[in-house]
C-alpha cells in the first residue's frame, strides 16, 4: 500500500530527527518533499516547525505503519504535554491508498485521512510538491491548496532538501 505520511518537529535537532523516518523508511520511500520552515498550529506561542511529506510503499496494514510512525516518536523521547503543544516528533498518517483505492477509517486511533489535513498548509504545500495531482475527499491537493487562506501559505517556507 501506499501512504502519505506528514512529519514534524519543533524541538531539538529538528532536522536530524525527520530525517531518522528518512531512515526508517529508506528503501520504501517513493516520494520526498523539501523541508519546509511552517509557523505552529493549533497551539501558537510555541517554536516554529519544521515539516516535511514523504510517500512511501509498505507492505504492511496501516496499523501496522501507525506502530512504526510511533516508535520513532518513542525514539525521539518525545513527551506530551498538551495537545498540539511542542513535540520532538510527530509523524501522521495523511492517507493511505490500496491499488489506487483509498483506505478510510473512522477509528479514533487511526483516522483516515487525517481529519486535519485538508486545511493545513503545513501538510499541503509539501505534498503538493511531490503529488499535485492526488486526491483527498474528492479534490485535487493542488486544488486545496488554491483554497488556502493566503496568509497560511506565505507562512509556509521552503528551506532546504530533506
Ligand atoms: P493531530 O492529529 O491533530 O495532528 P497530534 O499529531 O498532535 O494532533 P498526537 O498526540 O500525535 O496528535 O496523536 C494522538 C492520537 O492520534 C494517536 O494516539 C493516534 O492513535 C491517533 N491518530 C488517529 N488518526 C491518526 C493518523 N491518521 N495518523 C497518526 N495518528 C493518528
Ligand atoms: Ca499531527
Ligand atoms: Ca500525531
Amino acid at each position: 500500500m501506499r501512504a502519505v505520511l506528514s512529519i514534524g518537529s519543533n524541538m531539538d535537532d529538528r532536522y536530524a530527527l525527520l530525517k531518522t523516518v528518512l531512515d526508517e523508511f529508506s528503501s520504501e520511500i517513493v516520494a520526498q518533499s523539501s523541508i519546509y520552515a511552517t509557523p505552529p498550529w493549533g497551539v501558537t506561542d510555541q517554536d516554529e516547525f519544521l515539516n516535511a511529506v514523504i510517500v512511501v510503499d509498505v507492505n504492511s496494514t496501516p496499523l501496522e505503519l501507525l506502530r512504526r510512525g510511533q516508535k520513532l516518536e518513542e525514539a525521539a523521547e518525545r513527551v506530551r504535554v498538551r495537545k498540539w503543544g511542542p513535540r520532538t516528533l510527530d509523524v501522521d498518517i495523511v492517507q493511505v491508498r490500496a491499488d489506487d483505492e483509498e483506505i478510510l477509517s473512522d477509528d479514533p486511533e487511526l483516522t483516515l485521512p487525517h481529519p486535519w489535513a485538508w486545511q493545513r498548509a503545513f501538510v499541503l504545500i509539501p505534498w503538493l510538491e511531490v503529488e499535485p495531482d492526488a486526491i483527498l475527499h474528492g479534490t485535487t491537493v493542488a486544488e486545496h491548496v488554491d483554497n488556502l487562506d493566503p496568509t497560511d501559505i506565505e507562512g509556509v517556507t521552503k528551506i532546504q532538501e530533506f
